[in-house]
Formats: structure tokens, sequence, C-alpha cells
């Protein structure tokens, strides 16, 4: 789960990190009451949105006067945002964050995730931060540096000082750096975090660190163990396709190909999606509707796929093992019924009761391609693209 940036500084604050001070608002006079309450118009207004990318797409606006607070709050609020993040569409900013503005000599990235090929959490540094650090991870890697530390023990304070050594920093700011480094690999490890990310980090004219943006994603496995940021979810910023299928427990990841898959597991829908590819089509979405899958859920998860406006054919892809496939072919007939699927619709069974399945689907009266295989069911879909 994502939050926003002025939830993450609140949650950050609590913890005793350096953070601006900082209103969130929804209107522009909102926006004006948040600067009486900070009693200066030396600020800074930055559009709340789940994506980051938000300085370059013109989400952030420094400001100075009353006059300038205004113009800038009146053009980021209702902005359709498109950043590097918003994968080619675009986002609408709803929300405000008005903060204090800092002025700083040097911006610094210091982000916090698990790295999954040594299954370990670290901490990534790197002195350059800023809007340029994927630009920066490119052309000079060697510039970021990234420690891994023990999930149980945590990053012991002499590490972090080794750390923010490395890269040469001294005294005083030194102290400040390894200190902020230390409490947010706790904050990552105590609220199960998958990142928790400082981008930039500043030193400001008077020599102290700040927080100046701040990233925060849950674990989603690990939000049971935090109801009190259960209300922190915007699902308006959320994928309104993954929002509904995870209504009815479905795993649902929205992808930009045309072809919807329906899988029952998780590692057959990868192998579905790759075989797909390998066949020259692109996936819509990725979809496990579990291995228990009942006619509900499948109806549920044709909506869904449906929903999708680029799809142009289905794949049903299930392999009958807890579920028998005559259950699901019934499943199968009764959603197409229901949702009157008007495109191609290629379906592989496999597993128990297949036989009886397949005859349930051949006399159903639906046109529906049968497939053999997973391959065969991969290239029957992308040749219904053109059919
Ligand atoms: P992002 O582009 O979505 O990551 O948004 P950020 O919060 O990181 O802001 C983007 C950039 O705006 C930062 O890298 C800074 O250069 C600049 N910026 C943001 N807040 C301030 C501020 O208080 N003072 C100054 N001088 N620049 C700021
Ligand atoms: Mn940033």
């Amino acid at each position: 789960m994502k939050i926003h940036e002025y939830q993450a500084k609140e949650i950050l604050a609590k913890y005793n990190l350096p953070i601006p001070r900082g209103i969130m608002a929804e209107s522009v006079d909102q926006v004006l009451e948040a600067a009486k309450k900070i009693g200066h118009f030396n600020l800074v207004v930055k559009a709340q949105v789940h994506a980051g990318g938000r300085g370059k797409g013109g989400g952030v606006k420094l400001v100075a006067t009353e006059q300038e607070l205004k113009d800038a709050a009146k053009s980021i609020l209702g902005l359709s945002l498109k950043t590097a993040q918003t994968a080619g569409g675009s986002v609408t900013v709803r929300k405000v964050l008005v903060a204090e503005k800092v002025n700083f000599s040097k911006e610094l990235y210091l982000g916090i995730t698990i790295d999954r090929e040594k299954g370990l959490p670290c901490v990534i540094f790197s002195s350059s931060g800023g809007v340029e650090i994927e630009e920066l991870a490119r052309k000079s890697p060697e510039k970021i540096v990234t420690l891994h530390f023990d999930p149980v023990a945590g990053l012991p304070a002499f590490r972090a000082r080794e750390l923010v050594f490395s890269q040469g920093f001294t005294g005083d700011t030194a102290n400040q750096l390894a200190q902020i480094t230390e409490r947010l690999t706790k904050v990552f490890i105590q609220l199960d975090a998958s990142l928790v990310e400082i981008n930039p980090l500043v030193i400001d004219s008077a020599g102290k660190a700040i927080l100046l943006d701040a990233k925060i994603s849950f674990d989603d496995n690990g939000l049971f163990r935090h109801p009190e940021f259960l209300s922190m979810r915007d699902e308006k910023e959320e994928d309104a396709r993954e929002v509904e299928a995870s209504k009815f427990g479905l795993s649902y990841v929205g992808l930009d190909g045309n072809i919807g898959c329906m899988v029952n597991g998780a590692g057959l829908a990868m192998a579905t999606m790759d075989l797909i590819k390998f066949a020259g089509g692109e996936p819509a979405n990725f979809l496990d509707v579990g291995g228990s899958a009942t006619a509900e859920k499948v109806t549920a998860a044709f909506k869904i796929i449906l929903r999708d406006s680029k799809v142009r054919a289905v794949l049903v892809n299930i392999f009958g093992g807890i579920m028998k496939c005559d259950v699901i072919a019934q499943g199968i007939i009764d959603a197409v019924r229901e949702v009157k699927l008007a495109i191609p619709l290629v379906v592989r069974l496999e597993g128990t009761n297949v036989e009886k399945g397949k005859e349930l689907l051949k006399h159903s009266g639906i046109a529906i391609i049968t497939a053999n295989e997973l391959k065969d069911a991969a290239e029957k879909a992308v040749a219904a693209l053109s059919s």
C-alpha cells in the first residue's frame, strides 16, 4: 500500500525525524488558510499523488507571496499530472501539501528497500540526490552505494556512520545523517515497509539535515499488524481495476497489453503471461483467481478484465486441481452469458474432470476457442486478436 507524502511525513515526524512544517489542503481556500497558520508565504506547494517525478511534471512550485501561492494552488489542484512514474497516463491532483520552503545547498538520496536477490533489506545512499537520481543510476551507478543489513538486528550505529563517512561527510553533518539513516531503518522494519525513500534529503543553509520529500510503501502482507495505517489508504490513487479485484479476493495487476488473462495460481499466471509474450502478444493483466476459484469469482474476474477497454481477447487458463474442470466450465459459461462477452475467448482447461468440462463448453452454444495446452492457448489468443 502506498501513501501520500504528507502522510509519510506525519509518520516520520513521530520518529523525531526533521521534517519541514506543512499542512495538507484540498482547495485554494484551504491552501491560503494553511499559509496563515504557518505565518508566512515562503512556501512550497506540492501535488499529493502516488507517483514520483512531480517536480519535473509541474507538480511542485516554490512561492514567496500570497499571489504566487494562490496561482500555484490554482495551477496544481485539479491538474492532470503526467510524470515519468504515471506509466504513460496521468493522475488528477486532488490534494496538495503546503510546506515551509527550505533553502539548501545539497540534495542527497536516502532509500531503504528490500534487495530481493539477497533477501535482505538495504540502505541506498547517494550524495547526489534530487530529481536526476534515475539518470545518475544509469550514467554513474558508482555514485550510489548500497548497504545491506540484518532485518532482526537492524542497522548498528557504527555501520550507519561508516556509510556516511565513506561518502565524504564529516563532523556534525555526518552525525545528523548517520542518525537519520539509523532511524529510517527502524521505521522500515517496525512498520513492515517495502520502501522508505527520502529524495531529496537536504542540508539547509544552517547546516541542518532535513527530509524534503518522503515516500513510504507498506508491505500489504504486514498491514494486518498496523491497522492504524489502513485509514491512510487512498483508493482514488489506485488502479480502479485493482481496487475492484481486491474486493473479491482476486490478485490482479493491470498491465498495458490487450489480452485479458484469467488464470488460477500465481505461477501459472506468470507462465501464461510469458507464453503470450513469446507468441508475440502483450498481456493486459496478471490475474490469479486463486486455487479454489468459485463460479462467482470467475464472473467477477471476467467483469474486471472487461472493464479495461484495451482488452481485445480473453485467455482463460485453468488447472483443475482442488476445483473440478466441469465446475469451472459452468462458471465460465455463466459469466460469459452474464457479461455478454463480445470478444474472442480462448479457454484451456486441464486437470480433474477435464473431459466433462470440455463437453459443457462445447454444448454451451458460446463461441469459445478451445486450446489443449499452454503454448497452444497463448498462440490462439494472439491469433484471435487479428480475427
Ligand atoms: P518529486 O519530484 O515528486 O520527487 O518531488 P520532490 O518533493 O522531491 O520535489 C522536487 C524538487 O523540488 C526537489 O528535488 C527540490 O529541488 C525542489 N524542492 C522541493 N521542495 C523544496 C523546498 O522547500 N525548497 C527548495 N529550494 N526546493 C524544493
Ligand atoms: Mn522527490
